[in-house]
């Protein structure tokens, strides 16, 4: 039988067991009459006890901390009792559903690479995600409820929570005066705002590095550009001699020939930085690139420099065979410029342990100072620019040479001292080598040429 029926029963049973003990007593103490009036009032009495006690126990139940299970009790108790649980459960479910819901929330907004901050109509702080809080330099948890305005107290932050709402980001350092932060405040229910943060350090310095490269270009253009007008006007206004005349066309094909070769080393650029990686099926001889190079090099010296090609080993690369030979010619073509007559200049090859490669470009030129040696690979940094200009430089040369090495996974490694020339290294790394099959200069003893 259902627990709850069998109560029932027995608290009926109780009832009128009572009743028919008061109906007795009445029956044997007094009249007859006196019998049924007793039995009925003793029955309300233990009717009225048992209702008593239920209600009793509702209520512990009630102002108990643990709202789990209501007591089951028949009648009209135990139904309120249920009906209060099973609202009190509904509830705890719906409030476990929000509380699931607005985690999940949150958790989608700290996934964000960028901060969000909520503030309540006293700007203090309602909820801070972690990108936010490294931003502000804020502790989620400890800084809860703080104004926000005693924490970060930038001038400019400070002002523009206390100007009208403006469609446009403040740009603001961070607390560590390194990282440059664009910060967008935004209102939203009642009078509570949105604080947006957003980390904008690399493209504050792209932009930089954009803007200039865009001066560098024009001024690198406008300088030879002036030169030619200037000879222009004077060949149209001044009847010059044959001789003359001869020396001024000399000199414009000059600053022409230093436009083509900035105009070309630009488009080289752009186009290392505009294509994909190079393949990695496609391979190429290294003594025969490194043999090339020297070639090249030979050439632009006219046999003022003496030439050295070590290359014990071969070996094969895969990549563009292109952009290789213009890294290497590109070292080679400084080497040539900035080494007095005379001078020795060594292409190297070298397998290291673990079975990259270096080739090296050795000279014996003046060399650079340690200091210009981290900036050298940047687009027109040059340590002597007049020196760069008269031998025909761009400024650009060891940013290409970088940038394909980068991009066929390796690295330029720079090494000089002043007095004591410069070691130009470009480091490839053994995921695009192999040893040659057929032994190529490889078996040739270190060669040794003077130009
Ligand atoms: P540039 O066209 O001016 O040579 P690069 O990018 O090739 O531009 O080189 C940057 C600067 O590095 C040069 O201007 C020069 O000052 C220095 N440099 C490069 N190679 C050598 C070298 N072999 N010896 C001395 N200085 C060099």
């Amino acid at each position: 039988m259902h627990p709850l029926l069998a109560r029932g029963l027995l608290a009926l049973g109780l009832v009128l067991l009572g009743g028919l003990l008061g109906w007795w007593l009445g029956l044997v103490a007094w009249r007859p009459g006196a019998g049924a009036l007793l039995g009925a009032v003793s029955g309300l009495l233990v009717f009225g006890i048992q209702d008593g006690l239920r209600a009793g126990r509702l209520l512990r139940w009630l102002r108990s901390a643990q709202l789990d299970m209501a007591p089951r009790d028949a009648g009209l108790w135990g139904e309120l009792g249920y009906r209060i649980e099973r609202s009190l459960r509904e509830r705890e479910q719906a409030a476990l559903r929000e509380g699931r819901r607005l985690a999940q929330f949150l958790s989608a907004i700290e996934a964000s690479p960028n901060g969000v901050i909520l503030l309540d109509r006293h700007d203090q702080i309602e909820w801070c995600s972690r990108v936010a809080a490294d931003h502000f330099g804020l502790d989620p948890e400890r800084d809860r409820l703080q104004r926000i305005t005693n924490l970060v107290r930038a001038p400019a932050f400070v002002a523009c929570l206390q100007a009208p709402a403006s469609a446009e980001p403040l740009v603001m350092l961070g607390p560590d005066g390194q990282r440059s932060l664009s910060v967008l405040l935004r209102a939203y229910g009642e009078g509570q705002r949105l604080v947006l943060t957003q980390d904008i350090t690399e493209r504050e310095r792209a932009e930089a590095m954009r803007r200039d490269f865009v001066a560098n270009v024009s001024h690198e253009i406008r300088t030879p550009l002036t030169v030619l007008a200037g000879f222009v006007e004077t060949m149209a206004s001044l009847p010059l001699g044959h001789a003359e005349r001869q020396r001024m066309l000399g000199l414009m094909a000059q600053q022409t020939n230093r436009m083509q070769a900035l105009v070309a080393d630009l488009l080289t650029l752009a186009q290392l930085e505009g294509s994909p990686r190079p393949v990695t099926d496609r391979w190429h001889g290294l003594a025969e690139l490194l043999t090339q190079a020297e070639a090249d090099g030979r050439a632009l010296s006219g046999g003022r420099h003496h030439f050295e090609l070590q290359c014990p080993r071969d070996g094969e690369i895969a990549g563009d065979r292109m952009e290789l030979l213009s890294a290497v010619g590109n070292l080679v073509n400084n080497a040539v410029r900035y080494t007095p007559d005379g001078g020795r200049i060594t292409l190297s090859l070298g397998w290291r342990d673990g079975g990259g490669v270096e080739i090296d470009v050795k000279d014996t030129g003046p060399g650079i100072a340690r200091e210009h040696l981290s900036r050298l690979a940047e687009r027109f940094y040059r340590v002597d620019g007049s020196r760069s200009r008269e031998t025909g430089g761009t400024g650009l040369g060891l940013a290409i040479a970088k940038h394909v090495v980068q991009r066929h996974g390796g690295e330029l490694v720079i090494d000089s001292e002043p007095g004591k020339g410069c070691c130009f290294r470009l480091v490839l790394p053994a995921a695009r080598l192999k040893p040659r099959a057929a032994p190529g200069i490889a078996a040739a003893p270190p060669i040794g040429a003077t130009g």
